[in-house]
């Protein structure tokens, strides 16, 4: 699996429809200063799930949308697809392409589709577990990361491994199960509760 294209419109400094095709064997972007590469990984980032707005250098999620320019007036709505090559079938989907597209509003509400299907951000985050493409993922180092990565804690280190290895998907299930466990055990404590006081 590869990007093959990322589309972008309205995405922080992309105001107008901006595709960047990934042409097999691009290593590099690069340009002057504030010309919009580090916005570029974050249209990326983005689209793979990223749900904090200051890992995306912004107070909040809809600071994303573009803002205006001295020459142009802002816009009400940033969207970004990302194209992926799925002939390998990397992603569980029966499909040789996938497109997973993220937008929002200025009020801050988000959709998600994938192949232009409405969709849970869930559903597209599901999707790209175990792909080695997820945010978290060392497809994407951003500046910084590669220190924090030494720095971290051996147990912080290991939740790498694990993505990488493919178990992060079931911790995180395990997690989601154990969490519906307790609410009904608690449920049912309830229940005892109020047959005791019958009784
Ligand atoms: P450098 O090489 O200095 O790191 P860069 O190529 O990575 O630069 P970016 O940081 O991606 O550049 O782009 C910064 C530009 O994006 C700035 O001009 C900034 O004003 C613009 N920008 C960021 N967010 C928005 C927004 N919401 N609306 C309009 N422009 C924005």
């Amino acid at each position: 699996m590869h990007l093959e294209r990322v589309e972008m419109i309205g995405f922080k400094s992309f105001a107008d429809k901006t595709v960047i095709e990934f042409d097999k064997g691009v290593t590099a972007i690069v340009g002057p200063n504030g010309s919009g590469k580090s916005n570029l990984s974050e249209a990326i980032r983005w689209v793979l799930g990223e749900q904090s707005a200051k890992n995306l250098r912004g107070m909040k999620m809809n600071d994303i949308v573009f803002s205006g320019s001295d020459s142009r007036k802002p816009v009400n709505i940033a969207e970004v697809t990302l194209v992926l090559n799925n002939e390998d079938r990397t992603l569980p989907i029966d499909f040789t392409e996938v497109s997973l597209t993220r937008r929002i509003n200025r009020n801050g509400e988000t959709e998600c589709f994938i192949n232009r299907k409405p969709c849970r951000l869930k559903d597209l985050t599901d999707l790209l577990m175990d792909s080695g493409i997820g945010k978290d993922s060392f497809s994407l180092i951003s500046q910084g990361k590669v220190e924090k990565i030494f720095q971290s804690k051996p147990e912080e280190r290991r939740f790498i491994f694990e993505e990488a290895a493919g178990v992060a998907k079931y911790k995180t299930r395990k997690l989601g199960a154990e969490r519906k466990l307790n609410e009904t055990r608690e449920h049912l404590n309830r229940v005892e509760d109020i047959l005791h006081e019958i009784k």
